[in-house]
């Protein structure tokens, strides 16, 4: 990678003279709210820079400020972010819509984490629920003393290739190990990898059912166990997880589909302004990353203040009786029956709320995260199925009324039929 320091005189430069004339808005440290910021950001007009070859050969990420539009998708991520026990978002749209890019985006707003520094993962939450047998010798030295087991970290972004197989995922036997110390080792896979980070799986409709299966359950219970032979390991896995697709490409099991937690509906940008800001941006990066970086470094900075910052409130941020009985009767209103509906939406909002300077959910909260928690859940084929069964349930219920009163007799005589 290149080193070539920022020239001060074309970015930072630039960068006050920008603030001073174009900026009349809030400054970088004066919005509310993340939802401000976005709009901001998103509708922000780039310098006319001098664009010149930075000859960068490693990619580096696009700014996710600078993604014009696709609000519900950012504020998705977002939220993500936030609380990463809302249960997964799955991105869904065409290509060419910015869904990896902005996923790969979130590089800089990653929040900071708490990770073991023990190869076997031990933590001092271990010691709170299981005694200090829970962890292992070195590690229940290091809390005997009072030194800790732990170091902050930022949270990770693990892509999971393609063409992964199950034993990537999962984890399998470490063939080496097992050979030179004559005892079985069982290899971390890419979900233990992906413990206090965020997966990424592009395409997650193109992946074998048993993978996304093992994923999605990792997920969930937020640990797995592997088991080869006479071995076996358990693993954390808590992680936030986020899927794309394209329709067009193949369908997502209706089952699969339910267990992410929010649903973006992501589409290409209407208005040409939009769709010409766009453009600009796209181009300018392409010519000089870092410059493009550079303008968008304080709003960065800014928004990862206010994700962390989130993420400290969320455990104070409640949902009152009466805000929540009514959401949960329009979720049975919908006919939808799934209790990741109510429960999504419920964390999403605490997640909204949380960013938004809150510790109580409103029903604002609920509104403006509804749809990505709600849509795609009703199932046409439950609804078909319950419909149907119901008409037979009825047919049934007339057809016998016709065997009359005396039926012992005739049911009897039709069994020996
Ligand atoms: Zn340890």
């Amino acid at each position: 990678m290149s080193d070539t320091p920022l020239e001060p005189e074309n970015t930072q430069g630039d960068l006050t003279q920008f603030e001073r004339e174009e900026r009349s808005g809030p400054t970088a440290d004066t919005f509310r709210s993340l939802h401000e910021l976005i709009d901001y950001v998103s509708g922000k007009s780039l310098l006319q820079l001098p664009q010149e070859d930075s000859g960068l050969a490693e990619p580096l990420p696009f700014p996710f400020l600078a993604i014009v539009g696709q609000r519900e998708m950012k504020l998705a991520l977002m939220l993500g972010l936030v609380n990463p026990n809302l249960g997964g978002i799955l991105l869904i749209g065409p290509r060419g819509t910015a869904k990896t890019t902005a996923v790969r985006s979130l590089l800089d707003l990653l929040p900071q984490v708490e990770r073991s520094t023990c190869h076997y993962g031990c933590l001092p939450e271990d010691v709170e629920t299981g005694g200090i047998a829970a962890i292992c010798p070195d590690c229940a030295r290091k809390y005997a003393a009072g030194e800790p087991l732990t170091t902050s970290d930022r949270a990770r972004l693990v892509e999971l290739p393609l063409n992964s197989r199950l034993e990537d995922v999962v984890g399998g036997i470490n063939e080496r190990a097992a050979v030179e110390h004559e005892r079985m080792r069982i290899r971390r896979g890419i979900l233990a990898q992906a413990d206090r980070n965020l997966l990424y799986i592009d395409e997650v409709n193109m992946l074998a059912d048993e993978i996304v299966d093992a994923i999605l359950d990792a997920a969930a219970q937020g640990l797995y166990t592997v088991r080869r032979g006479p071995v076996s390991a358990t693993y954390r896995a808590r992680f936030l997880l986020i899927g794309s697709m394209n329709p067009e490409e193949g369908h997502l099991r209706p089952q699969i589909l339910d267990r992410f937690g929010l649903r973006v509906i992501v589409q290409g940008l209407e208005k040409q302004t939009e769709r010409l800001e766009a453009y600009r941006r796209v181009q300018a990066y392409q010519a000089n990353p870092r410059q493009m970086i550079a303008q968008f470094a304080d709003e960065i900075e800014a928004a990862s203040e206010e994700i962390q910052a989130a993420r400290q409130r969320l455990r104070e941020v409640t949902i009152p009786d009466n805000v929540a009985k009514p959401a949960i009767k329009l979720v049975q209103k919908m006919g939808i029956d799934s209790l990741r509906a109510e429960i999504t939406w419920f964390e999403a909002a605490r997640a909204h709320a949380a960013a938004d300077g809150g510790t109580e959910v409103t029903s604002e909260d609920l509104k403006t995260v509804a749809p990505m928690a709600l849509r795609l859940r009703r199932s046409p084929f439950m609804t078909e199925y319950i419909h149907n069964q119901q008409g037979e349930e009825e047919e049934l219920d007339s057809l016998l009324k016709t065997l009359g009163k005396k039926s012992r007799k005739k049911n009897s005589s039709a069994l020996q039929k």
